[in-house]
């Protein structure tokens, strides 16, 4: 047998903390909704994302045989609950610190591919309210052309431009307005334009060179 190389107690998964107190979003979003959100759906996505890890190891350990089909699909569904949901937190800033109209290059970029913000902000929220099941509506920019698409996400994983980076995410999840807003998705997602930050979108794509 062929000397073991497998390092052990490799690197995990953590939930980050909210990038503000729970109760920073109100009125627009509660602290009950924001609380139970970050800590228990999100966190379950960390919990699950180490879990598959820990089968492909401990696979691995036993060279036994991995269920690809099962597990690297589960896989695809927890890391993507957790790195969107890492993406969506600071998507968002105390209220009076966000919403309103992002300037800079975002401004720029917006108008250029959607004519106005509003024409922009009308397809983003038709992307949101239109997702069939659980899903996202998220802003990538495409590094071939250099223009911004809105991808419409289903569960986690689905229906992705695959290298294309998200500067903006939006949770379009039951468990992301439930409590507040009951099953009027335009009202949350209404919410969610007074409290976008602008500045870490803006952040995220001058990061993109
Ligand atoms: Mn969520």
């Amino acid at each position: 047998m062929a000397e073991q190389k497998l390092m052990l107690a490799q690197k995990k998964y953590e939930l980050p903390p909210l990038p503000y107190d729970p109760s920073s979003l109100e009125p627009h979003i509660s602290r009950e909704q924001l609380s139970l959100h970050h800590d228990k759906h999100h966190q379950a996505y960390v919990l699950g994302a180490n879990a598959d890890l820990e089968k492909l190891e401990k696979a691995r350990r036993e060279g036994a045989e991995i269920d690809e089909k099962a597990v690297l699909k589960e896989f695809s569904y927890n890391i993507g609950g957790h790195n969107l949901h890492s993406l969506f937190w600071p998507n968002m800033a105390p209220t009076g610190e966000g919403g309103g109209t992002p300037g800079g290059s975002l401004g720029d970029l917006i108008d250029r591919e959607y004519g106005s913000f509003d024409r922009f902000r009308m397809e983003f929220s038709k992307a949101a309210s239109s997702v069939e099941g659980s899903g996202w509506a998220a802003l990538v920019r495409c590094p071939t052309t250099g223009r911004p698409f809105i991808m419409q996400i289903e569960k986690h994983n689905n229906h992705i431009y695959p290298d294309m980076p998200i500067v903006m995410v939006l949770d379009m999840w039951e468990h992301a307005y439930y409590v507040d807003y009951r099953n009027n998705k335009a009202q949350f997602i209404d919410a969610f334009w007074n409290v976008v930050n602008w500045d870490e979108v803006n952040r995220r794509l001058e990061q993109l060179g």
